[in-house]
């Protein structure tokens, strides 16, 4: 049989959902899988590394990169960019190997049209409370920035019919089994959309 190309993956969800977390666990158990570091404007939170969580760059970069077309995707997001470099993504596809994307929802709906074929996953937290501790505990962010991400999470959660599946992450190990079913069913799919 001829060798296909990789699954392009989408994860979307409210900031503080945990998206984040149950990539880095996906990624751990199935090693195969390529994770697309993406472009962001925004400064790096403690712990994140260049070139692993993030490109982190200006604004006048990043506006370089839409204008060479160098971008899958980009969205604004509570005041700041984020992009999906084009090249890593086509490449790794191009190579038979399954890309995430953890973005957001303008962005995801990029992808949905270039990417008919892709799988679009939604993750929610359990409850709006769960979610305001959750990002209140990263301790992370200002108040501001805060009650901005949970106004704009409110405003996300009508998109989920969007998407083709939703996880609900309450307990991570239970999510990530959810989100590693949806990949093994996805490749084994005989119809494509
Ligand atoms: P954070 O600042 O919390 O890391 O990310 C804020 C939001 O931007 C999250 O919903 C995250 O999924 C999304 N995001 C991260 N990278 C990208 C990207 O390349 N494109 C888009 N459209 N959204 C992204």
């Amino acid at each position: 049989m001829e060798k296909s190309q990789g699954l392009l993956i989408v994860l979307s969800g409210p900031s503080g959902a945990g998206k984040g977390t149950l990539c880095q666990e996906l990624l751990r158990q199935m090693p195969s899988l390529r994770y697309s570091v993406s472009l962001s404007t925004r400064s790096p939170r403690p712990g994140e590394v260049e070139g692993i969580h993030y490109y982190f760059g200006t604004r006048n970069e990043f506006e370089s990169m839409i204008a060479r077309d160098e971008l899958l995707e980009w969205a604004e997001f509570c005041d700041n960019y984020y992009g999906t470099p084009r090249f890593a993504v086509e490449q790794a596809l191009q190579e038979g190997l399954d890309v995430i994307l953890e973005i957001e929802i303008q962005g995801a709906l990029q992808i949905k049209k270039r990417f008919p074929q892709g799988v679009f996953t939604f993750i929610v937290p359990p409850s709006l409370d769960v979610l305001s501790e959750r990002i209140h505990k990263r301790g992370t962010e200002t108040e501001e920035v805060i009650q901005k991400r949970l106004a704009k999470a409110i405003q996300e959660l009508e998109y989920v019919s969007e998407y083709d599946y939703v996880v609900v992450n309450d307990e991570v190990p239970v999510a990530v089994d959810k989100l590693k079913s949806i990949l093994v069913a996805e490749k084994c799919r005989v119809k494509r959309k």
